[in-house]
């Protein structure tokens, strides 16, 4: 029987450990955590629940691509799912979900409404868009079929890159300034690169179409198929009950099959023999041998410490020193005793208050935190899931992206980031202090301990800068592979999921 180890529990390890599992291999994961799920778990406190990672999940929904990766994994219908968007507010207009469904275009209209001037730019924007969005769609779905059902996928997504081919090496400052005049407007397309910490010139332009696809922002839009009689597009989607239930369902996908998870062990070091991974050395010094081995988390880590730099190829370590990361998150989670429908009644709202990106993130970029002043975002998963609180009361998260390293430590000026975040988000929902019952926060510094990054917490992973890339999945010893959202697959939820799995079944054709 094949001996398998997974280092970390998070979506990515979870991912291929209930793979292995699956296969028949003998799993262990280790998991320096007192919980399993890394990011991706749901909370509880004096009877209200709030997710600490994830809440916004891409391709769960019926036939999309993870619900068919949970369908093959015998955990398909086990989620109660429900269609998700985003409202968008800048300085001085919003483009939120409005009451009266206006169509899968309204954002269109809304967008014209408000730059009339741009309105031929708006249509020939929107025409590289849709196909943009076409060519995502087939991308996804063929990422996760077999052989033969790609080649169909791969064949209609070729007349759909020759549409934008000529946007391949340019990045998202040109791709906006060759579309718009109004930089206003540009912002509205780019302002996601914000919380990922990216320059607009350092962003590919074809990454532009990824967060703004109009099934995004109203659950009522319906996907698109490309041609179509392709497979629909992406949707977003919320978890009944919070992100944890997707831990439960991987975690009983493990030990259902005999696999193991092992919390508050710490792999201190990953053991190599000649060119092969043998197993592991956790931080007590136990020792566990193993033919094959996962590992996923803080990818410097990992490499320079678990395994050593002196050991690696001068080649994959500089690979390793170059990967870009974001920054981490600052987050407060409040129970309230009011009715918050008034001023938000869906649950995602981003409130943006600056215009200038490059501006913002070159500050973020060198410690100089906002606290709130240039922008947050307001999740109340209470309003998908009302059993995340009591009844007539709601959990409410507000959260910015945060540097890791702020004058004085997050420690010492915790309390006083919590005021000031609360008090911005009072602006947008009044009455949200005095009615709050129980708070807590985790500050970037918690985020590094909670998810072993001690250096530096990335919040999404890595980040994705143009010619630049996460930790290769093949390492340069037999048997050890990486995974996680500092690997080659990037940030997201539904990318570990695909990604994890997809690994897997290269390491197995390896082994
Ligand atoms: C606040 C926040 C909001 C987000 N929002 C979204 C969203 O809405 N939608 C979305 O799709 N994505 C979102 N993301 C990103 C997404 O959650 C991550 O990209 C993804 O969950 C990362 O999974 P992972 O397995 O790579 O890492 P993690 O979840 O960080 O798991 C890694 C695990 O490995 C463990 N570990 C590391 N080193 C060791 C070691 N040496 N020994 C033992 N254990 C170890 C860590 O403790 C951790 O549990 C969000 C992330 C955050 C933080």
């Amino acid at each position: 029987m094949t001996r398998a180890i997974v280092i970390g529990s998070g979506m990515a390890g979870l991912t291929a450990a209930a793979h292995l599992a699956m296969d028949g291999c003998q799993v262990k994961v280790f998991e320096q955590a007192g919980h399993i799920g890394g990011v991706t778990a749901t909370f509880e406190r004096d009877g209200f629940r709030w997710d600490i990672g994830p809440m916004i999940l891409e391709g769960f929904g019926p036939g999309e691509p993870v619900d068919r990766i949970l369908k093959r994994m015998g955990l398909g219908g086990r989620l109660t799912l429900s269609r998700h968007e985003r409202g968008l507010h800048f300085p001085d207009y919003a483009v939120t979900r409005p009451e009266e469904y206006g169509g899968p275009d309204w954002r269109v209209k809304r967008l014209k409404e408000l730059f009339p001037h741009e309105a031929a730019n708006i249509d020939r924007f929107y025409v590289f868009l849709r196909r943009s969005f076409d060519l995502i769609t087939l991308d996804r779905y063929a990422a996760v079929a077999d052989s033969a059902g790609a080649i169909p996928l791969k064949l209609g997504m070729l007349p759909l890159f020759l549409g934008v081919k000529k946007y391949v090496h340019w990045n998202a400052r040109q791709l906006m300034d060759h579309f718009f005049t109004d930089e206003k407007l540009k912002i509205f397309f780019l302002v996601i690169l914000v919380d990922m910490t990216l320059l607009t010139d350092e962003y590919p332009a074809l990454g532009v179409p990824f967060s703004n696809q109009e099934t995004y922002f109203d659950r009522r839009v319906p996907p698109h198929r490309p041609y179509g009689i392709g497979p629909k597009g992406i949707t977003l989607h919320a978890v009944e009950g919070g992100c944890g239930e997707i831990v439960k369902l991987m975690e009983e996908a493990v030990v259902s099959r005999g696999g193991s998870f092992h919390v508050n062990s710490t792999v201190e070091r990953i053991l190599v023999e000649g060119d092969r991974a043998v197993g592991v050395r956790l931080a007590g010094g136990e020792e566990h041998r193993a033919d094959l081995a996962f590992a996923s988390g803080d990818a410097r880590h990992c490499f320079f410490n678990m395994i050593g730099r002196e050991r690696l190829p001068r080649e994959f370590a500089e690979k390793i020193d170059d990967i870009p990361l974001m920054e981490s998150v600052f987050m407060v989670h409040l129970g309230v005793d009011m009715d918050v429908t008034p001023w938000q009644d869906t649950p995602v709202h981003y409130h943006y208050n600056i215009y200038d990106i490059d501006a913002e993130v070159s500050r973020m970029r060198s410690g100089l935190y906002h606290k709130g002043k240039s922008g947050f975002l307001i999740y109340i998963p209470s309003l998908h899931s009302p059993q995340m609180a009591p009844p007539g009361k709601h959990a409410v998260t507000v959260y910015t992206v945060a540097p890791n390293r702020i004058e004085g430590g997050w420690d010492s000026r915790k309390g006083e980031m919590i005021d000031t975040i609360v008090d911005e988000a009072e602006v947008k929902i009044p009455g949200l202090r005095k009615h709050t019952v129980t708070r807590w926060a985790i500050t970037p510094k918690d985020f590094g301990i909670l998810t072993h990054m001690r250096e530096h917490h990335s919040f999404g992973g890595f980040r994705p800068v143009i010619n630049k890339t996460g930790a290769p999945h093949r390492t340069p010893y037999r048997g050890l592979w990486f995974i996680g959202c500092q690997s080659e697959s990037g940030p997201g939820v539904w990318t570990q999921i695909i990604s994890a799995r997809s690994v897997f079944k290269k390491a197995r054709r390896d082994l």
